[in-house]
Formats: C-alpha cells, structure tokens, sequence
C-alpha cells in the first residue's frame, strides 16, 4: 500500500469512461464545442480489469464512474456490470441526467444505489445556457425515477456570479424538499478558465454563498468524514448541504482520490497534468502488474498536491471531475 508522508492513501478511484460529452458546459469547455472521445479509449472490459487490479494494488474501496458524460458511453452497462462483482463497499455515478431515467435499471440490478446529478440551475432557458445542451425538464424526471426507485441522488452545483446565482435558493429549496443533498462546488480555476477572465468574474467563495443561504435559513456546521471533499451544513428540521470549497478551504491534505482517463492513464491530482498509462499493464500476468503498479502509484501519489489547490491546464473531461 502507498501511504505518503501525510498519511494520505489511495482510496477512491475516479473512472472516466468516455471523454465524450453530450453537454458543453460554459466552465468545463470553450467555445461550446461538445467534447469527443478520446482516441484509443479501454472498452468496458479493460477498464473494469484495471478497476480490479487497482482495488489490490492501490487498496480502492470506492469507485465514482464519471465522464466525459458516462450514460451516453455505449460501455457503460457492461463496465458496471464488471465492476459490480468486485465486492466494493461504494459505487456511484455523476451525470449530467438527462439520460438518467433510462439506466435506472441497470444501475439497480447492478447494485449502484448513488448519483450525483450536475444541475446549475431550475431556469430552463438558463440551463440551455449554461450547459448549451440538454433539457431541464427531462433531467428532473430522471432525478424523480430515481428517487422514487430509491436510490441515493445528490445535486451538485457550480454557483457563478453572473450565470446562476439567483438559482442558490430555489435549488437549495428543490434538494430540501425532495430530502436530496445540494452540494456547491466553488469554481475551479482549471482548464480553459486558467487563461479566461471568466474565473475571476464568476467565482463565488464559501463565504459569500453562506451568506445567501443564511438571509432565508439557519445553518449549523455539521461533521464531515475526514476524507469527505465537502464541507457539511445542517438546516434543523429541514435537511443538509454541503460546500466543495477548493478555493476557501482547500482538502488537498487528506485527499485518497484517484483518477483513471478512458484512454487508460492514472492521474494522482486533480490539479496536476502528470499521468502515468497502465494500458500495457491491463494484458500482463496479475503477480507482474500488480507489482509494476507500485511504481506507478508512487508517482501518482507524489504528484498530489500539499495544502492548496492550485489548479492546471488539464481539461476535466480527461479526468472527471
Ligand atoms: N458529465 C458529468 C456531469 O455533468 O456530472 C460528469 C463529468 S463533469 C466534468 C463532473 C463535475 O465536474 C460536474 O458536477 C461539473 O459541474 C464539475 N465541473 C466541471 N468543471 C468544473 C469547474 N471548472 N469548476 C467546478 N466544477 C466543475
């Protein structure tokens, strides 16, 4: 096991299963040019083989399939369905939603029981603008399907100065409501908007969103897991939210995340282009790429960020987020 001098461990592994996009989101990519897939992407048995090999070789317990958009990947049922006899104590999926209602199935046979759905916004003509795709209100009955199917659905979503702000309350009262966690993540200065004046205009920090909140809510702190990305709050009698502050309050400290790009490269650090290809490993004996991936995860590992996030060139759609 590779343990780092701050005690950090590998523990959860995110999978990007196609870099392929059916949205352009206005902070994820320029110019609204949908993303493709990569070149040379695993298939489904590839990358659930290097899931497995990953679970020993990096102790992974938690498992985040992610994109690109991972429901429209022509693999994903099968890659789920490899992962799903892995024994993993968490499996979970982030999606834009607007497929959502059509992999209920699979993803309840399956045993996947969490989704996080990304939604900036209730405003249906601000949606098609901020993700210059998609349909509001399908991706709301794919978010009632799966409630009503019981599974676990968490919001997430970006607030940005210009674009949304105004959606931080009527999103906060849809989750609240519906007893779904709303969770904020704050802008990440990453690909385009390293090089855009976008990220000074939009960025809105921990401070500023609770203030929003606090004018129609009492908000209490609450615990967090030790490794949880997400600042916990609590609104009493009526539900819970959480703050993904990498700005405010940076988690680099106790990150054990892991990323895996659909083309087959391990990536330590949300924030660091560094990757490391185990492509070749995926044919080799089991004894021999489990051995070879120590290496592999050391570099990762030391590719980790220390305290803050600083952010990098390197486009989300490589690694998911
Ligand atoms: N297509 C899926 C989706 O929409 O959830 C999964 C991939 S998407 C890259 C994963 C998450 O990253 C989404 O919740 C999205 O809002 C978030 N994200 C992308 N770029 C971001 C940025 N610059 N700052 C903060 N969050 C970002």
């Amino acid at each position: 096991m590779i343990i780092d001098s701050f005690g950090r461990r590998f523990q959860n592994l995110r999978v990007s299963l196609t870099a392929a996009c059916n949205y352009a989101c206005t902070y994820c990519v320029p110019d609204g040019k949908k993303l493709q897939a990569q070149s040379a992407e695993l298939d489904g048995d590839a990358m659930a083989r290097a899931v497995a090999l990953l679970v020993d070789a990096a102790g992974i317990s938690r498992l985040r399939i992610t994109g690109g958009e991972p429901l429209i990947s022509p693999k994903f049922d099968e890659f789920l369905r490899g992962v799903a006899r892995l024994g993993l104590s968490d499996v979970a999926v982030t999606t834009n939603g607007q497929f959502l209602a059509q992999k209920i199935g699979v993803m309840k046979e399956s045993g996947l029981g969490r989704i996080n759905v990304s939604l900036d916004t209730l405003d249906a003509s601000k949606y098609r603008s901020i993700a210059r795709s998609g349909d509001l209100a399908t991706v709301l009955e794919g978010i009632d399907q799966a409630c009503a199917a019981g599974m676990k659905v968490k919001v997430n979503m970006v607030p940005m100065r210009t674009a949304n702000i105004d959606q931080v309350v009527p999103l906060l009262d849809y989750c609240l409501l519906r007893d779904i966690e709303l969770r904020f993540i704050e802008l990440m200065n990453m690909g385009h908007l390293k090089r855009n004046q976008m990220y000074e205009r939009e960025f809105v920090g921990m401070d500023d969103l609770l203030d929003l909140i606090r004018n129609k809510y009492e908000v209490r702190t609450t615990d967090a897991p030790f490794d949880s990305t997400s600042l916990r709050f609590e609104i009493p009698n009526q539900g819970r939210f959480g703050i993904i502050a990498n700005e405010s309050e940076p988690f680099c400290r106790t990150c054990t995340r892991l990323r895996l790009s659909s083309n087959g490269f391990l990536y330590g650090c949300l924030s660091s282009s560094k990757n490391y290809s185990i492509r070749h490993l995926l044919e080799e004996p089991y004894y021999i790429a489990i051995n070879e991936l120590q290496d592999v995860l050391r570099n990762a590992m030391a590719s980790k960020q220390r305290l803050a996030f600083t952010g990098e060139t390197t486009v989300m759609k490589f690694i998911g987020g």
